[in-house]
């Protein structure tokens, strides 16, 4: 199956979980996790009709952008993003799926004031809380989100998650429940310097389940690509 294939398979398993879960299926994108494929290949996702692509690697991002990979589309961060590279994102990308520490977030903002721009972002929750991954937690994105205002180079948009992996099929929905409350709970106080618009969650071996959940958008790769060759 051709890429482009592949997309029209998701998009209709895609209708087919929002229908099931009394969603308006227009309200769901999918965003093409592009890491390991070049710039042709992503190319072909978003002539595929991809809402948006999802970098991980800053490295990447800086090769395929230059060669108009992503045009027409947005194209988001997704990765884990060091401070010392955040000025080769800021700017660069419509949105950053993965602010997931502080530091970061005080980073990215001082670094969209001094470009003079307004750097929209997610904040990525640690739903499973795993102490390997990083990611706020719950608690914490709800103190943060109250205090929004004191960061005034980002626009919160939502919330992202990378729920643990699973190891039967449905595993995965209390956490996305989980996501969902927060993200109501936080839309729902009507902070400065937030709209919550965004609740990224759901992968290639998950992402009906997220939908049945409340996600606004999926991040599929394999799905969409084929399988990754680590080498
Ligand atoms: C790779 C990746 C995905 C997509 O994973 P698949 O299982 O290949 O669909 C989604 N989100 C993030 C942050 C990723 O790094």
């Amino acid at each position: 199956m051709s890429i482009a294939e592949n997309i029209q398979a998701i998009r209709a398993r895609m209708d087919a979980a929002a229908r099931a879960a009394g969603r308006d299926p227009g309200e769901i994108q999918l965003c093409a996790a592009t890491k390991m494929n070049d710039a042709a290949r992503v190319r072909e996702a978003v002539l595929g009709g991809v809402d948006c692509c999802g970098e991980n690697r800053v490295q990447e991002l800086s090769e395929k952008q230059p060669l108009g990979a992503y045009e027409g589309r947005p194209v988001h961060f997704i990765g884990h993003l060091q401070t010392n590279k955040v000025n080769k994102v800021v700017g660069k990308v419509d949105l950053i799926q993965s602010v997931d520490r502080l530091e970061l977030l005080e980073c990215v903002s001082k670094a969209a004031l001094r470009l003079g721009v307004r750097q929209d972002i997610l904040l990525e929750i640690n739903i499973g809380q795993e102490p390997q991954k990083g990611g706020f937690t719950e608690d914490e994105a709800r103190t943060l989100a109250a205090r929004m205002g004191d960061y005034p180079g980002v626009f919160l948009r939502g919330l992202m998650a990378i729920p643990p992996i699973s190891e039967k099929e449905g595993d995965n929905c209390k956490y996305f429940a989980k996501m969902r409350q927060l993200f109501i709970d936080i839309a729902a106080k009507k902070y400065d310097n937030v709209d919550m618009v965004c609740l990224s969650m759901g992968m290639s071996d998950d992402f009906e389940d997220a939908i049945a959940e409340g996600s606004t958008m999926v991040r599929v790769g394999t799905a969409i690509f084929g399988a990754r060759h680590y080498q």
